[in-house]
């Protein structure tokens, strides 16, 4: 038996060998293959294929979503129930496991699951974290935090205080200053190194060796119709310029939280400037991959919220279909698949049909050249 284990080892360490030298020679003739040196992951909160369709019919730019040539779909199930909520649907991506809805960080035994942003920092690459939500709401927080419920989100601004996280932008003051332990953790922000601003983005020139956290807005910040501007695709530049001075790399996780509040609300114009503005971060971080050669981008949500159809409009209670009139079937999310868009290397892993869980994976999947 020890001899035969000894023979298939053998075996396998030639097969294994012989392989990698096939996908080093392939990989230099179709880069896509390789493990990027950089990661961005995009989220729009609540973006089904009828919000990425709203770029389609209702943008005079073209849309940035055209660029991507590698699609693929997910399915979102979570543990104990049909449909997902935003926490175990972001730990999905950012822990590669199922969860329970209210989760954070944790398996469906409440159990801290490492997340691709603690495992790349831990590999020296710098790390970023942006959102036009509260920044310790459910989808960024899944990513440095780990508690058994999105609620606690005074526990979770400590846990982004004592976190891999190295640039962070978004909304949630209230979180770190206005707390029932009366702790200003904005101090504490301080004391961890971070440079904290809670009045505007910075400018161009931040230094690789500091950390910084742009806290913006009490909780959420602003919608896109009441004011928000560029903040989302300004901020993802800002994280871009400041990430990429890395050497070892980089992994940015950008929300557009907000496509799901306009889903909720059944309000399709929230939705429609939402989706404006993630298209053109979606840009934003395009233009940065296309520039940089080594970076994957991986745009996708969650889940779908509002049932949101792009349906006809109507005469006298007749489809006109000469028109749109956007309707909702939900004040909830839906179970629907949802679409996953790819570009740079190692974008034709996210190609098929999938569970959501396995897009961790395929970030981190490669040939090992960044290890
Ligand atoms: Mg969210
Ligand atoms: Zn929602």
């Amino acid at each position: 038996m020890k001899k035969l284990g000894l023979f298939l080892l053998m075996i396998n360490f030639l097969l294994t060998n012989a392989c990698n030298n096939t996908v080093q020679k392939s990989a230099r003739v179709m880069p896509e293959g390789q493990t990027p040196k950089n990661i961005i992951l995009l989220i729009g909160d609540g973006m089904g294929l009828a919000q990425v369709s709203t770029s389609f019919y209702f943008n005079d730019e073209k849309s940035n979503f055209l660029r991507f040539k590698e699609i693929g779909l997910h399915q979102n199930t979570p543990i104990g129930a049909k449909i997902t909520d935003s926490a175990a649907g972001a730990t999905a991506f950012s822990a590669g496991v199922k969860s329970y809805n209210g989760a954070i960080g944790v398996d469906q035994d409440t159990q801290a699951v490492e997340t691709i942003l603690e495992i790349l920092s831990q590999k020296g690459l710098s790390t970023g974290v942006v959102s036009t939500s509260s920044i310790t709401h459910a989808t960024p927080a899944s990513f440095y935090a780990h508690v058994r419920s999105r609620r606690m989100q005074e526990q979770i601004a400590r846990e982004l205080m004592d976190s891999d996280v190295d640039f962070f932008a978004g909304g949630g003051i209230k979180f770190f200053n206005k707390r029932k332990d009366g702790e200003d953790l904005i101090k504490g922000l301080e004391l961890k190194g971070f440079t904290v601003d809670t009045a505007k983005l910075a400018k161009r020139g931040m230094s690789i060796n500091n950390k910084y956290a742009f806290l913006l807005g009490q909780d959420y910040m602003p919608k896109m119709e009441d004011g928000r501007g560029d903040f989302l695709p300004k901020a993802t530049n800002l994280a871009l310029d400041y990430l990429s001075q890395d050497p070892k790399g980089f992994f940015l996780m950008v929300e557009g939280s907000q496509i799901d509040w306009g889903g909720h609300a059944n309000d399709a114009n929230y939705i429609i400037e939402e989706m404006k503005d993630f298209d053109k971060t979606i840009g934003e971080a395009l233009d940065f991959a296309k520039k940089d050669g080594n970076t994957l981008v991986v745009v996708t949500a969650d889940h779908e919220t509002g049932g949101f159809a792009l349906s006809s409009a109507k005469v006298r209670k007749q489809d006109d279909y000469r028109g749109l009139a956007p309707t909702f079937s939900t004040g909830g999310h839906t179970a629907a698949l949802i679409p996953v868009f790819a570009y740079g290397p190692g974008s034709e892993r996210f190609k098929g049909i999938y569970q959501n869980q396995e897009i961790f994976g395929k970030m981190l999947a490669g040939d090992g050249a960044a290890n």
